[in-house]
């Protein structure tokens, strides 16, 4: 049992009129096992909040901390992040030229676990992996990221996790531009995975779409930078037919 602590988080970022805070104190726990969505308008700071706990060289926290296990993480490398069991989508690298899906997934376990998993087992494991994605065999064998499609990408994402084996995934938007089919299979891989290894996932999302595939067990309402509510998946119905207006604050 692993939780990931989110305290008082204030996080600004660098613009070019200087730094801007945009996360005003966001208290947040995920323990092994549990999905939380992260909802809230555009602007709100969600992408803010992943990209923080990535540790995005853009986004400086100015104020609280992120415990792994009662660890802080915000001062660890991408690579020991990974080590203490995160697994961050937006920190791997947008194309890898000469770097095929297969090498760079052993590369990924080997560097995580410091030891080169046996071959054999491996090839199996990916194998099995993409089948349940429903990705084409020759997928393996193209350049990371290289001419991938949106849905490409997202199952690729989801492939990682699947043999990464984290205990936390923050998956920002993993549902934007893929088409229902997609969403589909991509929710049935996070379902998967968090149901096998009890997976805690931090699920950002605009849209209430993809909580009809992954259901979560708590929603957190994002509005200016604070966690405006926080309640059970009933809050996502009532997010869908109410909208965010009434978390707004009057603007003048
Ligand atoms: P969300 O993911 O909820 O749509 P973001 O975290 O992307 O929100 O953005 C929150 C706020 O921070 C927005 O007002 C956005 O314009 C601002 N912001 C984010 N990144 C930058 C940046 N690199 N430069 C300037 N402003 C930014
Ligand atoms: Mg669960
Ligand atoms: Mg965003």
């Amino acid at each position: 049992m692993s939780t990931l602590e989110i305290n008082n988080l204030r996080v600004s970022v660098e613009t070019n009129e200087g730094p801007k805070p945009i996360l005003q104190g966001v208290d947040l726990t995920i323990r092994s096992g549990e999905i939380h969505a992260i909802m809230g308008p555009n602007g709100s700071g969600k992408s803010t909040l992943a990209y923080a706990i990535a540790g995005h060289p853009k986004y400086t926290i100015t104020d609280g901390e992120v415990l792994l296990d009662g660890e802080n993480i915000t001062e660890m490398t991408a690579d020991e992040r990974a080590r203490a069991g995160l697994f961050l989508a937006m920190q791997y690298p947008v194309e890898v030229p000469g770097v095929t899906v297969s090498n760079f997934l052993r590369t990924a376990k080997t560097a995580l676990t410091g030891e080169a998993p046996a071959l054999r087992q491996w090839v199996g494991d990916v194998k099995n992996a993409m089948a349940d994605l429903r990705m084409d065999p020759d997928f393996a064998q193209r350049d990371v990221n290289h001419g991938f499609s949106g849905g490409e990408k997202k199952r690729h994402e989801i492939l990682q996790m699947e043999l990464l084996k984290p205990k936390f995934a923050v998956l920002d938007e993993t549902d934007s531009g893929l088409d229902i089919d997609a969403l589909r299979i991509v929710s049935e891989g996070v379902n998967r995975v968090h149901a096998d290894t009890g997976l805690g996932v931090m699920l950002i999302t605009h849209y209430t779409r993809i909580l009809n595939y992954i259901k979560p067990d708590f929603v957190h309402v994002f509005v200016e930078g604070k966690v405006a509510t926080e309640g059970g998946p009933e809050l996502a119905d009532q997010l869908e037919s109410e909208g965010y207006d009434k978390y707004l604050t009057a603007r003048v």
